[in-house]
């Protein structure tokens, strides 16, 4: 989607720091990391938050669930524990508005949030 600056990093169009992509989704570091690993996965298809997914999108969510659970893998803290966030909406702090698993580690986090 034209502005985007997800749909930019998914392309290429704009650079980033890629841990891994294939044809679905891609993964980078966050350019303004809350924890020690902070890593974005999205779709390379432009779908706004989880809110604007479909029935259909059942396959792109298992895929970013999945590239989470590598980011994990990939940069260590499998073992010691990771957190997935997506926020959804203005009112969870959504400021992007492309769908983003955030991929959190490398320190403790406190629940509730
Ligand atoms: P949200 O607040 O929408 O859940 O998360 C958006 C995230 O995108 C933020 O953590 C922010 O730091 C990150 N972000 C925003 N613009 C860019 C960018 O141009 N490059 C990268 N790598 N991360 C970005
Ligand atoms: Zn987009």
């Amino acid at each position: 989607m034209d502005g985007c600056i997800f749909c930019a990093i998914g392309s290429g169009a704009i650079p980033a720091k890629v841990l891994f992509q294939d044809d679905h989704v891609v993964a980078f570091h966050d350019i303004h990391p809350v924890a020690p690993v902070h890593v974005l996965v999205i779709p390379k298809r432009h779908v706004a938050s989880l809110a604007g997914t479909q029935p259909g999108d059942e396959d792109l969510l298992g895929r970013l669930l999945a590239a989470a659970r590598r980011v994990a893998v990939e940069t260590g803290v499998a073992e010691s524990g990771y957190r997935t966030v997506i926020n959804t909406g203005e009112g969870a702090g959504q400021s992007v508005f492309h769908l983003h698993v955030h991929v959190l580690g490398g320190r403790t986090f406190p629940w509730p949030p």
